[in-house]
């Protein structure tokens, strides 16, 4: 079994993100929690490889299309798209526009727990539900009600898969094996060191 530190994860910053140079704001979020990079690239990704991204994962179109019709059900609004396959393939065709706009940064993450907590410190979907404190809570202005009325993907910086399953289809989606590298931090010792024994000379 894998030990709980080697648990990565993908991480994307968005077009809109690097545009808004956030790029070493958004890195250090990461960094700072404790995780290790262990692999970095800019590209400006094709429609195709947009589209392919979001339907690794054959379940995605159902839950992303019932999390947005619940979220309009929740705030009391009437949903635009009732169906979710159907309004999931209207986010994909949101999303190849925004994501091939221009450069985006691929970034891999590892540590323990690094899928969830990477989710957390990145934050909700929806910038006007994120928690303060989130990237998306801290940087964004943008709601589903917005994005639905003018037919485009929500604006919210950052891509963090949603599982570990999910982080490891991904990871292969954006990388080779040979561009991710195997390193220890000195920090590796402070997080997971069991007896800390290494401090004192
Ligand atoms: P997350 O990125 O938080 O994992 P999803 O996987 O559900 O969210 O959706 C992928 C991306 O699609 C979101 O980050 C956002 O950019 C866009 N998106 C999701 N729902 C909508 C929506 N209802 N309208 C427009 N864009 C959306
Ligand atoms: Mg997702």
């Amino acid at each position: 079994m894998k030990h709980f530190k080697e648990e990565r994860t993908l991480v994307v910053i968005k077009p809109d993100g690097v545009q808004r140079t956030l790029i070493g704001e958004i890195i250090k979020r990461y960094e700072r929690a404790g995780f290790k990079m262990v692999g970095i690239k800019m590209l400006v990704p094709t429609e195709d490889f947009i589209e392919q991204h979001y339907t690794l994962d054959p379940n995605w179109k159902k839950t992303t299309g019932e999390k947005t019709i619940a979220s309009y059900i929740k705030k009391g609004m009437e949903p635009p798209i009732k169906d979710p396959i159907e309004q999931a393939n209207f986010i994909v065709n949101g999303l190849k526009k925004y994501l091939s706009s221009g450069p985006v940064i691929a970034m891999v993450w590892q540590g323990s727990h690094v899928v969830q907590i990477a989710r957390k410190i990145t934050g909700g979907t929806e910038p006007l539900t994120s928690d303060v404190g989130s990237i998306r809570g801290d940087f964004v202005v943008d709601s589903y009600q917005m994005s639905d009325k003018d037919g485009r993907a929500v604006r919210n910086l950052i891509h963090a898969s949603g599982s570990p399953e999910e982080a490891e289809n991904e990871i292969k989606h954006w990388f080779k094996e040979s561009e991710l590298t195997k390193y220890r931090l000195v920090q590796d010792e402070i997080l997971y060191d069991v007896n800390l024994d290494g401090i004192l000379e």
